[in-house]
């Protein structure tokens, strides 16, 4: 009954689609990328034709256009598919290049757009240490337009007693919290995905894209997008955009109507990922291994994509460097990184990188250990000679050291060692501070809960990440001392209290928050502030000393400033001589406390509260 049901919301879609798609002209069912530009540092772009019924690879396709000349007509094994790659000169206006494809007698005849590229105010900006990014899960943020909940024709509508569902979390619900995360201070937002997931179930989370071109319409579709672009960027605020090279959704139309059986990875039988990225640097590896970590599947509803089909590979390169141009984003977080073919996402981050220096991107590597995590970053002295042209890395293995150094009984090599050791292994990345710091975020159990839900702790934990090198991101929500578990990962993502209309508490006000919340917020609300414009702490030297006594002592400098932070791991009150770290001291006497305004008069002798993190400008 289940299935046949089904299958009859399948044979309706794909009816309700077809007229649709058939506007876009000639009857085309998908032309990727819809439109390009002129003036682009890459001077081909690949087009992909795909027609729901023709044979367009029996058609021969010519075109007339000054500046522009047709390179090459690629045709595969499906034949409702063809591959044009079009030379765009320098000297080619923006305009429609008329494309006619022809079959004996019968022509079809396609417009395709080449725009003017924009040059926006604050546009691809990329992002680097003096910003603080905020994680939001579109889906589960804020709900400012209930009337595209559910949309006709797509799989998914809108169920909030469910964690797994959608709950109808927008693009607008986001741009109506500007203010409020303006307020909080942080500088750049990173959405999970945000591209068409139309999936029959699990769609919130947006990691399985059924439209690589198409912002999903349930949360405002590309108008919206763009528009909280533009917002964003008038008010100061980046925006990284998180992508996927890995997989795709299983209900991708690439997926279901394939150009080449090759372009997903296939196996007898449904075969899943390792998910150990370590074999990818083990010199002992087993090639099944590997093949088994590249090539299997990240879950039954996410086909593997195979990056080394090059006209798949050129399609996934373009569809960033589209993205880019198209919505002036700032950055890409790119979606477990080690998992696609290495070679193409080299060569991926290579082009990205060269159409737009400014630009960053950070890739997740999931790996609790700074060698086989250094070797992603671009400029790693790899025995392998691997380059990745990947500028930043998500630090997990200062993420794992954070709350064991927070919650652990102090030894030799545990407890706030464990933030002095971690940092020392830094001589293995080529740009440690380009690094992503963070305690949390949508996959991992929440910070406050893992420091025990001590409030004290938390606070330890937030002024360190917003102190020490890297580029520190926030989960929406930790300012709400949220505690799920990620065991299960809806924990995890809890609608913010306040996002939808009726919500009996607005976690957005102060009013709405309890005493313990905003103490959080303050807390975070001010080292944020004092952040932005402490220049040291974006590009100044980090220097640490050994701790003693689970007291961990660091200094930020540079020529103009030195910040001295001060974290206090014990039940007691402890009372620290500062002789011993002289050499960053010098003849400084006084300070100014940022996190709390107050100055001090000698720093020579400071009384530490227990379980206490403290923040001095030195003044000499
Ligand atoms: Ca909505």
């Amino acid at each position: 009954m289940k299935t046949l049901s089904m299958r009859f919301a399948f044979l309706f879609c794909i009816i309700a689609v077809i007229p649709l798609a058939a506007q876009k002209g000639a009857g085309f069912s998908h032309v990727e990328p819809p439109f390009w530009w002129t003036g682009m540092k890459e001077k081909q772009v690949q087009i992909l034709f795909h027609h729901p019924s023709i044979e367009i690879s029996q058609y021969k396709a010519q075109l007339q256009y000054p500046g522009v000349t047709l390179e090459d007509q690629k045709n595969v094994e499906n034949k409702r598919y063809t591959f044009l790659t079009l030379n765009i000169g320098a000297d080619a206006k923006p305009g429609l290049i008329p494309i006619v494809f022809t079959s004996g007698k019968k022509q079809i005849k396609y417009s395709y757009e080449l725009k003017a590229r924009e040059s926006g105010e604050g546009r691809i900006q990329g992002f680097d240490p003096s910003d603080v990014i905020y994680l939001i899960m579109p889906d589960r943020f804020a709900n400012g337009d209930p009337s595209n909940d559910s949309i006709p024709g797509m799989y998914e509508g809108v169920n909030r007693s469910k964690g797994g569902a959608r709950h109808g979390g927008d693009i607008a619900g986001i741009i109506g919290k500007l203010d409020y995360l303006s307020d909080l201070g942080v500088t750049a937002l990173w959405l999970n995905p945000v591209l068409e997931n139309n999936q029959r179930s699990a769609s919130y989370h947006g990691y399985a894209i059924t439209d690589l071109y198409q912002v999903d319409r349930r949360f405002g579709g590309n108008a919206a997008y763009l528009d909280l672009i533009r917002r964003c960027h008038s008010r100061g605020i980046k925006v990284i955009q998180d992508m996927v090279m890995n997989h795709i959704g299983n209900e991708h139309w690439l997926v279901l109507d394939p150009p080449e059986k090759d372009w997903i990875h296939q196996f007898p039988e449904f075969t899943r990922s390792n998910y150990r990225s370590t074999v990818l640097t083990d010199p002992y590896k087993a090639e099944g291994d590997v093949q088994k970590m590249n090539n299997g599947w990240f879950d039954t509803t996410m086909p593997d994509v195979n990056q080394k089909n090059p006209l798949f590979a050129q399609y996934l390169i373009q569809n960033t460097i589209w993205w880019i141009e198209y919505a002036g984003i700032d950055g890409i977080r790119m979606d477990t990184y080690p998992y696609p073919d290495k070679d193409f996402m080299a060569e991926w981050a290579r082009r990205v990188m060269e159409a737009y220096p400014k630009f960053n991107i950070v890739g997740e590597v999931w790996i609790n250990n700074a060698g086989a995590t250094a070797y992603w970053q671009d400029g790693s002295l790899n025995q392998d000679k691997y380059r990745s042209y990947l500028p930043s890395l998500t630090d997990f293995p200062l993420f794992f050291a954070v709350p064991a150094a927070l919650t652990e009984q102090e030894g030799w090599d545990t407890g706030l060692m464990r933030l002095h050791e971690t940092l020392a292994n830094d001589f293995l990345y080529p740009n440690p501070g380009g690094n992503l710091i963070f305690l949390d975020n949508h996959d991992l159990s929440r910070f406050f809960l893992l420091v025990g839900r001590d409030l004290r702790k938390f606070k330890m934990g937030l002024a360190f990440l917003m102190t020490t090198r890297g580029i520190p991101q926030l989960y929406y929500g930790t300012e709400l001392l949220m505690d799920g578990d990620g065991g299960y990962h809806p924990n995890v993502r809890l609608d913010f209290p306040g996002g939808w209309q009726g919500d009996p508490v607005n976690a957005f006000s102060r009013e709405g928050r309890t005493v313990e919340q905003n103490e959080a917020f303050d807390y975070l609300r001010t080292l944020l502030h004092w952040r932005k414009t402490a220049g040291v702490i974006h590009s100044g030297k980090l220097k640490h000393f050994i701790p003693e006594n689970n007291v961990y002592v660091y200094f930020r400098y540079n020529d103009e400033k030195t910040v001295m932070v001060v974290l206090n791991g014990n039940d007691e009150e402890v009372t620290l001589e500062t002789s011993r770290f002289r050499e960053m001291i010098k003849n400084a006497r006084k300070a100014k406390d940022v996190l709390n305004g107050k100055r001090i008069e000698e720093i020579e002798k400071m009384i530490l509260d227990p379980w206490s993190a403290t923040v001095l400008e030195l003044e000499f």
